[in-house]
């Protein structure tokens, strides 16, 4: 279990001090989906980059399991994400040089693992298993983004953050992703954190939460 313990974030640029986040508390059960939802601007996808340790709040505290992860040493965190999360972003960053078999097996070979079967499994399941040797040019934006979510799961995380995944799928595409959040859900105990502005994809969450004036509010 995940929980963000009265996150804020100020950010200083261009002369400017501005409070992003203003106490923001958020539980992310094991084996859940929680979607966050909000206008542009308001603090998402900084809120996802903390909890996924990749940035660090200005005060208050990330606790996995119970523990608080948000003060431990850069190379914690690192060896952390990669065992524990998962990342996927509405702008996939996939290797152009690279299949997408290839794409999705990177994390698994930076980690010394190389498992194709699973590699194979996980673009049959995203639809794409008639595109394993195609490269990211010869896919459409939506099937890169599939390649992204399979690469995203490939080192089974505890927990995937997804920033607007579903962005620029097609409705019967992005509720094919949920499904399998949900399977991964039942068979892995994947935990999800979702920002999305897909209210149809928020209503089928274990929760939402809107994003508020650096607050975190739960949608019913
Ligand atoms: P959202 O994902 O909800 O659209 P973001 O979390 O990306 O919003 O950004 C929230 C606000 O924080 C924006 O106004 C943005 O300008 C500001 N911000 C984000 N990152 C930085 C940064 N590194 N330095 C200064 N301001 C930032
Ligand atoms: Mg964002």
């Amino acid at each position: 279990m995940l929980e963000l313990v009265n996150i804020t974030k100020r950010f200083a640029a261009g002369g400017v001090t501005l409070d992003i986040l203003k106490g923001a508390n958020l539980t992310l059960p094991k084996g859940q989906q929680v979607a966050i939802v909000g206008p542009s601007g308001s603090g998402k996808s900084t809120l996802l980059q903390i909890a996924g340790l990749l940035d660090s709040p200005t005060s208050g505290e990330v606790k996995l399991d119970g523990k608080v992860v948000s003060t431990l040493s850069d190379n914690a965190k690192a060896a952390l994400r990669s065992k524990t999360f998962g990342f996927v972003y509405q702008y996939h960053h996939l290797l152009p040089e690279f299949t997408a078999l290839e794409n999705v097996m990177m994390p698994a070979r930076l980690a010394g693992r190389v498992d194709p079967e699973r590699a194979k499994d996980l673009l049959a399941r995203v639809g794409l298993s008639e595109r394993l040797g195609h490269f990211p040019t010869q896919l459409s934006g939506g099937e890169q983004q599939r390649v992204a979510l399979a690469r995203a799961l490939m080192n089974k995380p505890a927990v995937l953050f997804a920033d607007e995944p579903t962005g620029n799928l097609d409705p019967a595409t992005a509720g094919g992703v949920f499904d399998l959040f949900h399977d991964l859900a039942a068979t892995d105990g994947l935990t999800v954190l979702l920002v999305t502005h897909n209210e149809a994809l928020a209503a089928r969450c274990s929760a939402a939460y809107r994003m508020n004036g650096g607050h975190l509010e739960s949608v019913g």
